[in-house]
């Protein structure tokens, strides 16, 4: 690729740009990041976009370093931007044939409309931007979000200078596994292979020297929290950071 074109694969058009849908798939289907530059392997928050007509499926990371952040673009236009996790059917379609899955968002969001107005009229569903307000630290959960948590384990956190966040948590099968946290693009390549290889399901590292890991994480932390139950952790996470929590990944 010659310099010019490389230019023009970089270029972005922001005036022409629309946030269509956030969608996720399994780890184990994980698809490409359509950043020219990237190469990294996405799954979760995948931002599909139409941009100068072409529809372009970009990881959180590169859509929000493309348009300046995660919101330049507004909501996604489809669904309500949690990014929710498509069917079988609706993943081949991604992959192989990006226009029709938009097509039937397309389809859905008429039929939903079309039952809403004719159910209540006047109360139309909760806007996503108004519900997704800061909670007090004291509202965080007692347990982790993961089903596969061992009951009553403790989990810990640690900040690495690069940006990224970490937690150690232990699985039913007394396995500790490391997970991104947020997730954020390419974690399943941030680290050296002391960590492990990746559980797709649970999203994280299995570790195989709990000690290694933690000795090599602090060698490039910034903070930690203490190892705690999940709300004293995300409590000590959302001091420390001072309300600029959820952190935002690189
Ligand atoms: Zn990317």
């Amino acid at each position: 690729m010659n310099a010019e074109t490389a230019k023009h694969a970089l270029g972005t058009d922001r005036a022409t740009a629309q946030l269509l849908a956030i969608v996720s798939v399994a780890y184990a289907d994980r698809v490409r990041c359509g950043q020219p530059t990237c190469g990294h392997s996405v799954y979760r928050r995948i931002h599909v976009v139409r941009e100068n007509e072409k529809l372009l499926v970009l990881g959180s990371t590169c859509f929000a370093k493309r348009y300046g952040n995660d919101r330049a673009l507004g909501a996604a236009h489809f669904g309500s931007g949690d990014g929710r996790v498509l069917t079988d059917e609706e993943r081949k379609l991604l992959l192989n044939n990006t226009e029709t899955l938009i097509a039937q968002f397309e389809e859905e969001a008429r039929l939903v409309q079309a039952a809403h107005s004719k159910l209540a009229p006047a109360n139309l569903p909760p806007n996503p931007a108004n519900t997704s307000a800061r909670l007090p630290a004291a509202h965080f959960p007692q347990e982790t979000p993961w089903a596969w948590v061992k009951p009553l384990t403790s989990v810990i956190y640690l900040k690495l200078k690069d940006g990224s966040g970490w937690i150690r948590a232990q699985r039913k099968d007394d396995q500790h596994l490391l997970l991104p946290w947020p997730v954020f693009e390419g974690w399943d390549e941030a680290l050296p292979p002391l960590f492990g290889p990746i559980d797709g399901e649970c999203g994280g590292h299995i570790l195989p020297d709990v000690a290694a890991a933690l000795r090599y994480l602090r060698s490039q932390s910034e903070w930690e929290t203490k190892p705690g139950r999940w709300r004293d952790v995300m409590t000590e996470i959302a001091s420390n950071t001072r309300g600029a929590w959820p952190p935002r990944p690189r």
